[in-house]
């Protein structure tokens, strides 16, 4: 493939030598588990999501279990309430609001953001509303005044799967506080995935939260329940940071704007170079920043052949990339109330959410792709006839 879709092994070539160090000296320490390496990954990464507290944990589905496990320890929540997550999200999301004994409850996106629907928030609320997960899907932050107003109003903790948004900024306007997601609500998930914009070399996850109590249990519940040693107080799991991974997310970390900022290099490249009705390109918000986890594109059903159905021609699309060396991928095909996993609530009417399914391509959009390849990927775009 002459244009990779991906490449985690190139993607971290800026940082080879200073991670090789790290591991190293992780390898000599002798301290296999927490220790030094952890506590400072932790305080990097509360600095930079401007939260009090962070805590690393084993990967972001267990980041997000942790904080909605803690929320029901800590009363603030309790079994069977509901939570408002976007149905276009990550299976992970709606997984770790099950896990906890909640439920969620599958609000639409925007066709325009592919983002919670932040003016329809309003359609999901019943008496058992306690939360809203937002997750700032594909890097673009979802959190405005409307979603902070609405929360307010009603009383709910906002939480954010923080997965795929790590440093954005998010649009609020006059907010005094800071803007950068993670630390936008009461608490936050990280996947540090290798795939996601500051990938670790294995499973890697964080949270973190202004509100120490919650801290505290999350911390607690990730080491088996305990608050010292040989001292449970909750039946906890094991959801640690392995240290050598948390000495190679400190050396990436400190990059992360950086790392943003090439990624929109590429975005930018692709929004003003490609035209092409077949495709619906996406649009950079006109407040805050998105750091483009992945470039989504749409096929345009509406100029489509009406004989030919949506996922066909994504596939025709996806095949005329392959052919022409383009690697893409599809962020995600099946939305989770589809999953088999999740059929209790696959009678759910979400018409938008499935669109979007059926008509979603990603773009390469990492380290291993420079700007001349974004100029060529869009010159091929270009070249596509349905
Ligand atoms: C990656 C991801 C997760 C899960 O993170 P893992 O580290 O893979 O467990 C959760 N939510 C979203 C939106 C993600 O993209």
């Amino acid at each position: 493939m002459k244009y990779p879709f991906l490449n985690s092994l190139d993607s971290n070539h800026p940082y080879a030598a200073e991670i090789e160090d790290a591991v190293l000296r992780v390898v000599r320490s002798g301290r296999y588990i927490g220790g030094e390496e952890v506590e400072r990954f932790e305080l990097t990464l509360a600095s930079h999501a401007h939260t009090p507290y962070a805590v690393g944990v084993s990967n972001g589905l267990d980041a997000l279990r942790l904080i909605f496990r803690s929320l029901v320890i800590m009363g603030r929540v309790a079994e069977g309430d509901e939570v408002i997550v976007p149905a276009n999200t990550y299976i992970a999301s709606i997984l770790a609001i099950i896990d906890a004994g909640l439920k969620p409850v599958f609000a639409e996106p925007s066709l325009d953001t592919l983002n919670l629907d932040t003016t329809r928030l309003g359609e999901y609320i019943t008496p058992r509303t306690r939360a809203i997960l937002t997750v700032h899907l594909y890097g673009r932050p979802c959190f405005d005044e409307s979603m902070k107003q609405f929360a307010e109003q009603n009383d709910l903790i906002i939480i954010e799967d923080n997965a795929q948004a790590i440093g954005a900024q998010a649009p609020v306007a006059g907010m005094s506080a800071d803007t950068t997601t993670g630390g936008l609500g009461l608490a936050a998930a990280f996947s540090f995935y290798p795939t996601k914009n500051i990938g670790a070399m294995g499973d890697a996850g964080a949270v973190a939260t202004h509100d120490r109590e919650l801290a505290d249990t999350v911390r607690a519940l990730a080491n088996y329940g305990s608050d010292r040693r040989y001292h449970n107080i909750y039946t906890g799991f094991n959801c640690r940071l392995d240290p050598i991974q948390a000495a190679i997310l400190a050396v990436k970390l400190p990059h992360v704007d950086e790392e943003s900022n090439y990624r929109d290099t590429l975005a930018r490249t692709y929004i003003n170079n490609i035209h092409n009705d077949a495709i619906i390109l996406p649009s950079p918000p006109d407040r805050g920043t998105h750091v483009w986890h992945q470039f989504v594109v749409r096929v345009n059903a509406a100029t489509t052949d009406l004989s030919v159905n949506k996922k066909s021609s994504r596939h025709h699309l996806r095949q005329y990339l392959d052919d022409n060396g383009v690697g893409t991928d599809v962020h995600y095909a099946t939305p989770p109330h589809r999953q088999p996993a999740l059929e209790p609530y696959s009678t759910l009417n979400l018409p938008i959410t499935d669109t979007i399914a059926d008509t979603v391509i990603s773009l390469p959009i990492t380290r291993t792709t420079i700007p001349d390849d974004a100029l060529a990927i869009a010159s091929i775009i270009n070249g596509y006839r349905k």
